[in-house]
């Protein structure tokens, strides 16, 4: 009985099965450390903390189980991706919510000056008092050119001056000789 089971421990199937076992382990072992190994570049920044994983990997069985439990829930590529996108998100706000120039409240796009500070925003359309942006060069709501309404409102005022002027010359001169009488 012995003497048989020593055979079957010594026999060639046996060696060449334990040997295949062993080295399906082995292969088991150092794939599992190196996928860790490879998961950990991809996901993390510092090469220490993916040497520390790969040691970590390195340990059977346990180590790639603990990786698993402890690694960072995204790539690289992915947490970029989410920089970029978060990014542009806010970009589009920022354009979107316009602030006062000088106390940086947060304004709309119809005030014509900051609630807060009093800073003018913006310039009234002459004609139908929309606000216009500075750069614009005709009221896009009545079709007003912004240059022409100017000078059509300084036209008017010096016309007016005028006419008050000589109103009260009017006036001034015939009371002259009332006050003589
Ligand atoms: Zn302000
Ligand atoms: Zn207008």
């Amino acid at each position: 009985m012995t003497g048989s089971l020593h055979t079957v421990f010594h026999s060639t199937a046996f060696v060449l099965t334990r040997d295949l076992v062993i080295a399906a382990l082995v292969a088991l072992w150092l794939g599992l450390a190196f996928r860790t190994h490879r998961d950990a570049k991809r996901r993390v920044d510092d090469g220490w903390l993916v040497g520390l994983a790969t040691l970590v990997g390195l340990v059977p069985i346990a180590g790639p189980l603990v990786y698993l439990m402890f690694r960072p829930p995204e790539t690289l590529e992915e947490a970029h991706a989410r920089h970029v996108e978060i990014r542009a998100i806010e970009e589009r706000l920022g354009r979107a919510e316009a602030r006062c120039p000088i106390c940086r409240t947060v304004v709309e796009q119809s005030y014509l000056v900051c609630p807060v500070c009093t800073t003018a925003l913006k310039e009234p359309c002459a004609e139908c008092k929309a606000p216009l942006e500075p750069l614009w060069q005709a009221c896009p709501y009545c079709a007003t050119p912004v240059g022409t309404a100017v000078t059509v409102d300084l036209d008017t005022a010096l016309t007016a001056e005028t006419a008050s002027l000589a109103t009260a010359k009017r006036k001034r001169e015939p009371s002259r000789p009332r006050a003589v009488q």
